[in-house]
């Protein structure tokens, strides 16, 4: 028989750390927690496979699931000594979600569950606290309402608000018993005016209700959204888990909080957390309260007054610190811990592998090398390869004017400036506009995660470090400045204030999330620094990888940045982009627009020095590593003019009328430019550009050879080529040019000529093309479009829809189509090696910057990956994550 529900705590544990797929990474956790002896409430878990037979089976359970369920709580009574619906002695439950990776807030949890009319007395009695009892019983009553029931919480705040103003008083701490008691049978009512049927009495029912809609959360939009963001595959499904209340609300020797074992931000050893006395667990992630710090020297750093845990309850703070140590050496990494304290014993709620920034997540991974927890191997494929862009983010200019407006929560480092917007659907607007938002709440909450990954940073006026907010950010890389006490937010009248200013919605201001603190205005910012552990990780990275990684650049600029991050040669100078700097454009304009070869010929002679003048640049930076080097590509209509004075400046150039040239411009127009007269059909149709642009090259090389000594070996490359024909006549004409050159100057260099596969007709006859080539380079950015038959320009409008309805499980132009685009790509190499079995074999287009399109390319057995030049250190520790993964 299946085993569909597994216990633990109360001296047992069935499962096990490694069993996440099956029980959740909450329940596997909480299994491994009860063997290792700490003190964990019992309770029970319900595997994932049953989510997944739940919706397989018309939203019905496997027959055994009752017994099962039934047979563990009895376990959970036994250990706890109190029974569910008893009314003497009532066992009560927390019934949570729990997927194999967590999603925070994403789906529902009920409290309290257990309550009834008559339990609510045993409750009252055996604490000696009705006010704990009745409080208990209203909360119960609420989250169960909105949570299982669809009866919205809005309605149960109104009626708190109207008892707390019929009453005189201000907070719900003032409110008695009594007051709860009468309150929760007004919420009793309410949920039955709503519903027209009664709140729930039967405790068995309130159980399976809740059940139910943990399942149900499941599939609810912002669980499917949060799905989609970070690539959780709908299949997986959660589990449930049931598992006696603790509280942390019954009076001053109770409390509750978070905690992790090393600072998440920064990755610095110390225990780092909050809590809060007679509260309970979701009151300190909720930041309706504000928590108190851990730790005493988190609290005098802060310059706070309210007492930390380690002042207030130093006995059980000792106990948790010894808990957390013995967790970071069991997991060998740093925890994220949810902990109770009820009438002075600690109970562990969660403990797991903790989210933590890129900075942090390298600093603990190098630490935990030199702690020698881990060895290198192991820290390499500790940090996400994706989340090292934090780390490349820019922060402050120190020297920049500053305008101080608030000042928050370090919650998420980064800074970034854009325009104020209240509205998470109204960030996601402007951001697709291309503005840069700043989304700017009260507090956060999983409804708002669209906006918050289309912002550029995000501000919150409530909140702790464990807030939504605050984890929410720290997941996507977004800067977060969260909590920020003297700010109030009106998001109807469209302004917030602080400390007398007050800045509307579309003025900018700057966040620093590594700070805190928030600026009028966009302040200047700086490009990271990248030494300490950042280095140390990347030469251990370095160490397993076989993928080479070099850059795409185009300018001296770009291609210094590359060589910082790492970069061993460039794979990619695309030379039009030179052709845009300055006044260049007026002589390509010349070029173009030229009427014959001779008109064209002279404005390729402007042009020769200027190219000639970039590669020697380039090749000089680059100094001896292979640089990989473009032959004209685009669309020409991309450099027609546009603008009368446009027109004018090359008609003035060319001593023709402004008339005659925008007829010949107009002569020009494609329908479907992309796929027109581009590439390799230019060299073809006028010789005489690549003619210049080999020329370029090859006296750049010699000149750089004579002046530095450095080796220098062009790889000139061509693009969209089809045929083999096509390559081996181009072929021919760079050769010729380099023999002229090479008699010239009485000098040679080495050099090689290859070519893009972006075609499929290329990746098919890549055995006869690579008879001309020595090397391939896959251009699948163009070879994504031509397989897949979508617009690299206007595709935007239709796939977020596709990948939504998950025909795309990624956009194909951000992570590579594996199963097509990429089976082209293995083709195109196996059949190009097997004509050439040395032939060097690169990836150019974007997806050479992303992680699984990385671990692709090392599958298929590519020599390099050639990426943007802040990528590069992300394709290093990905290419050697994809070595290490085998
Ligand atoms: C490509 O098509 O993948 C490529 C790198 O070339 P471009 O993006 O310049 O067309
Ligand atoms: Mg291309």
């Amino acid at each position: 028989m299946t085993k569909w529900v597994y216990s633990f705590g109360g001296g047992v544990s069935e499962g096990r750390a490694d069993m996440k797929n099956l029980l959740g990474g909450k329940g596997a956790n909480l299994a491994e927690m009860a063997s290792l002896g700490l003190p964990v409430p019992p309770g029970l878990t319900i595997t994932t496979e049953v989510c997944t037979y739940y919706y397989d089976n018309g939203q019905s359970y496997p027959p055994e699931l009752t017994a099962q369920v039934e047979a563990a709580l009895a376990q959970i009574e036994a250990a706890v000594g109190a029974r569910f619906g008893d009314v003497a002695n009532p066992l009560l439950v927390s019934v949570r979600s729990g997927a194999r990776v967590s999603m925070p807030g994403m789906m529902d949890t009920v409290l309290n569950l257990g309550l009834n009319d008559e339990t609510v007395e045993g409750l009252a009695k055996n604490s000696d606290n009705p006010r704990f009892a009745w409080d208990s019983y209203r909360r119960f009553i609420q989250m169960y309402s909105d949570v299982v029931l669809g009866v919205d919480h809005y309605h149960f705040e109104e009626l708190i608000e109207m008892l707390k103003e019929d009453k005189g008083v201000d907070l719900d701490t003032e409110l008695e018993a009594d007051d709860w008691k009468q309150l929760a049978g007004e919420f009793k009512a309410k949920t039955e005016e709503v519903l027209g049927r009664p709140f729930p009495q039967d405790v068995k029912e309130q159980l399976w209700g809740a059940i139910g809609a943990v399942f149900g959360s499941w599939q609810i939009e912002r669980a499917k959204v949060y799905r989609r963001l970070n690539n959780i595959p709908e299949s997986w499904g959660t589990a449930v888990n049931v598992q006696a209340m603790v509280f942390g609300n019954m009076g001053d020797t109770s409390a509750t909080g978070v905690a992790f074992t090393r600072n998440p931000s920064n990755g610095t050893r110390e225990y780092y957390g909050e809590y809060l006395i007679n509260a309970q667990g979701e009151d300190v992630v909720a930041g309706i309260r504000t928590p108190q710090y851990l730790t005493k020297a988190a609290r005098e750093e802060a310059g706070a007054k309210a007492a930390s845990m380690e002042e207030s309850m130093p006995e059980v703070y000792k106990q948790l610190a010894d808990v957390f140590d013995k967790l970071e050496r069991h997991y060998r990494d740093m925890q994220d811990i949810e902990f109770t304290v009820q009438h002075g014993k600690l109970w562990m709620l969660q403990t797991r592998s903790g989210k933590r920034t890129a900075k942090a997540a390298l600093k603990i991974a190098v630490d935990l090398v030199e702690e020698g927890l881990i060895d290198e191997k192991t820290a390499v494929l500790r940090v996400d390869p994706a989340a090292l862009d934090q780390l490349l983010h820019p922060t402050l200019d120190p020297t920049a004017p500053r305008d101080h407006f608030t000042r928050g929560l370090p919650a998420s480092p980064g800074a970034a400036a854009g325009i104020v917007v209240f509205d998470a659907d109204e960030a996601e607007t402007l951001a697709k506009d291309g503005k840069d938002v700043i989304l700017c709440r009260v507090e956060t909450s999983p409804e708002d995660i669209h906006g918050m990954h289309a912002a550029r940073g995000i501000l919150t006026a409530r909140g702790g470090m464990t807030s939504h907010a605050a984890v929410v950010a720290r997941g996507m890389g977004r800067p977060c400045v969260s909590g920020a006490g003297t700010l109030r937010i009106d998001t109807k009248a469209g302004v917030m204030t602080s400390l007398g200013r007050e800045i509307k919605q579309g003025d900018f201001i700057t966040i620093d999330g590594a700070s805190g603190e928030v600026y009028v205005g966009a302040v200047k910012t700086l490009q990271p620094e990248l030494h300490g552990d950042f280095a140390k990780l990347m030469v251990w990275a370095d160490e397993y990888r076989k993928l080479r990684v070099r850059t795409n650049a185009d300018t001296p600029n770009d291609t210094a940045t590359a060589r910082e991050f790492g970069a061993e040669g460039i794979g990619l100078c695309r030379t039009e982009h030179m052709f845009f700097e300055g006044e260049r454009i007026v002589a390509v304009r010349e070029m173009i627009l030229a009427e014959d070869v001779a008109e064209r010929k002279k404005a390729l002679a402007k042009l020769l020095p200027m190219q000639r003048g970039d590669f020697v640049e380039i090749f000089k930076i680059m100094r001896g590593l292979p640089v990989t080097v473009r032959l004209l590509d685009p669309p020409l209509h991309e450099f027609l003019p546009r603008e009368e004075d446009e027109f004018e400046d090359v008609a003035k150039a060319m001593g023709v009328s402004v008339d005659k040239l925008k007829r010949h411009a107009a002569d020009l127009h494609e329908f479907n430019p992309m796929l027109g007269h581009r590439g390799c059909r230019l060299g073809i149709t006028y010789p005489e550009i690549y003619e210049m642009q080999a020329r370029a090259i090859f006296e750049a090389a010699l000149e750089v050879v004579s002046s530095t000594g450095d080796t220098v070996v062009p790889e000139i490359m061509i693009p969209l080529v089809a045929t083999e024909k096509e390559l081996a006549m181009l072929r021919a004409r760079v050769e010729k040019v380099a023999e002229t050159v090479f008699a010239e100057k009485g000098e040679k260099v080495d050099y090689m000529v290859g070519t893009m596969i972006e075609l499929p007709r290329a990746a098919l006859r890549a055995g006869d093309i690579a008879n001309s080539a020595d090397f391939f380079s896959f251009g699948t950015n163009d070879l994504t479009q031509t397989t897949i038959g979508i617009s690299r320009d206007d595709a935007g409008r239709f796939l977020d829809q596709y990948v939504k309805l998950d025909i795309f499980a990624v956009d194909p132009f951000v992570s590579i189509d594996q199963d097509g685009v990429g089976d082209l790509v293995k083709l195109g190499a196996e059949r190009g090696r097997a004509t050439k079995p040395g032939l060097k074999l690169g990836i150019c287009g974007e997806h050479g910057g992303d992680p699984a399109s990385v671990e692709f390319c090392h599958r298929v057995g590519l020599d390099y990956v050639s990426c943007s030049p802040f990528r590069v250190p992300i394709a290093r520790l990905a290419a050697a994550q994809a070595a290490l993964k085998g």
